[in-house]
């Protein structure tokens, strides 16, 4: 029996989003919820991709002098409560162990949230002269925040991510190190996964609990609402301070060191899902697609199937040795005995960048259809030359697919001036308002009650604009990127 009516299965894009994205995550097997309310299961189509964007950060932390190190689940109480504004910024999110052994611990034990906190302890024996710093740490490793609103890979209890730890003799080469982190996301998000993002500083409010400064990227999803897509903060000397981490600085002076966090995490598989999906369900940037290709063979009789496959095989006997900008070509023959209508929907709701379609018409004339998930355009391929075409097919279409996102971006900022006009913008359009700001935290948290849109970045690329703020008219130098956020 042919199956039908698979993607009208999921939820109207335009009218639920939230149903949509859920539908979408559950429906392409990307993950599951599990028996630990708030916890996910990623299953392998959803943990390929988080793959492909590992890999890809793992190479530019490395690239950048970084090593990757492990450091335990597990940070004693006293340790995590060293640092006054971390442990307050934490503590309602913090799952504590308080037994072990069948016996209560004398000291209860945190699972991490993050690790400034251990790691601050552990390395004050590592750094014991400037010859020790920088000190360049990553960690890939999974921590724990009790959410109470939990959405999969974007908001979940425990969630995968890289945490990079950094010391410094200087002030100025931990801002570089903070930039280096940002600049890694960025490249990530914009020529890994398609989606362009807003660089800037987050406001006091919004910043690391324990941190100077903390900068971020923001990114628009198909709603418009924004998603930090990767943090990366300016810890000072304050958990330098708090563990007592002391230097010899070649000045013969003992000082604290200047440290770094930056993180970034499996809710990267959520904004690439919410920054390109469509109603028919994913649409994945062929660098991080797990299939970039799928083939469809089409055919009634045996003596048709006979004169497909064997074209088929004459096809990906080509394409085995195709390398594309992400590796080696990944791509999937669907011999299953569903119908190709079956197929189309299946596959395009897995987001497959392209698909071949070869009949037995097709096989005479030594040509397929090819069709671009993206927009559906529909041409004829010849079979012949198509290993040597699709590297350069395939990244066309990534940076289509990064300038429709873009485009809908800048389709979807509004600059705004008065608090009326950004209430009744925000009401009626969403997206990204950039608006006058004096700085003032009250300003802002009035904003956040009254409308639900927080300050996500002071963006670094706006120009200098005089204004006034939007509440109570003091002069503002720039305008600041306000949104409703995830
Ligand atoms: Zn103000």
């Amino acid at each position: 029996m042919a199956k039908t009516g698979f993607v009208s299965s999921i939820a109207d894009q335009s009218e639920d989003f939230p149903g949509w994205y859920n539908d979408v995550v559950l429906k392409t097997e990307m993950a599951s919820y599990s028996p630990v309310r708030g916890c996910m299961i990623i299953r392998p189509y959803g943990y390929a991709i988080w793959e492909s964007m590992r890999d890809e950060l793992d190479r530019h932390i490395k690239r950048t002098g970084h090593q990757n190190v492990y450091f335990p689940l597990f940070v004693p109480r006293s340790l995590l409560e060293k640092e006054a504004e971390h442990v307050e910024g934490f503590n309602p999110q913090v799952a504590w162990v308080t037994h072990a052994g069948g016996e209560e611990l004398s000291e209860w034990l945190a699972i991490r949230p993050t690790s400034e906190a251990i790691i601050a302890e552990v390395v004050k024996d590592w750094i014991q002269s400037y010859r020790d710093l920088p000190l360049l740490m990553n960690l890939w490793n999974n921590v724990v925040r009790w959410e109470l609103r939990t959405r999969l890979f974007l908001r979940t209890a425990e969630f995968l991510w890289q945490e990079a730890h950094t010391f410094h003799a200087t002030e100025a080469g931990a801002a570089e190190n903070v930039a280096i982190g940002l600049e890694a996301y960025r490249s990530v998000s914009e020529d890994w996964l398609a989606i362009p993002v807003v660089r800037g500083r987050k406001s006091r409010a919004e910043t690391f609990p324990g941190a100077d400064y903390s900068h971020a990227i923001e990114a628009m999803m198909r709603d418009k609402r924004a998603l930090q897509a990767g943090t990366s903060h300016m810890l000072g000397q304050n958990f330098a301070k708090a563990a007592d981490i002391q230097f010899l600085d070649v000045d013969n002076v003992r000082k604290h060191p200047y440290g770094t966090s930056w993180g970034f995490s499996t809710r990267m598989v959520g904004a690439t899902i919410m920054a390109h999906g469509d109603e028919s369900g994913l649409v994945l940037p062929p660098n991080a697609a797990p299939k970039q290709l799928v083939i469809v063979p089409i055919f009634r009789t045996e003596e048709d199937r006979t004169a497909v496959a064997a074209a088929i095989d004459a096809l990906t006997a080509t394409l085995d040795g195709v390398t594309t900008a992400s590796g080696p070509l990944r791509y999937q023959v669907d011999w299953s005995d569903a119908s190709p209508g079956f197929k189309y929907s299946h596959w395009e709701l897995r987001g497959v960048p392209f698909r071949l379609e070869i009949g037995p018409r097709d096989v005479a004339s030594g040509q397929g259809v090819l069709v671009r998930r993206v927009d559906r355009t529909k041409e004829p391929a010849p079979l012949a030359g198509l290993a040597a075409e699709l590297p350069k097919r395939l990244a066309d279409y990534q940076k289509a697919l990064f300038q429709r996102a873009l485009d809908f971006r800048e389709a979807n900022t509004h600059s705004v001036d008065t608090y009326d006009d950004f209430k009744a913008t925000l009401e009626a359009d969403g997206g990204f308002l950039m608006a006058p700001w004096c700085g003032d935290a009250a300003c802002e948290k009035q904003i956040n009650d009254e409308t639900g849109a927080t300050i996500r970045v002071i963006p670094f690329d706006s120009p200098d604009e005089a204004g006034k703020c939007l509440i109570d008219g003091r002069p503002s130098e720039r305008r600041v990127l306000f949104a409703k956020a995830y």
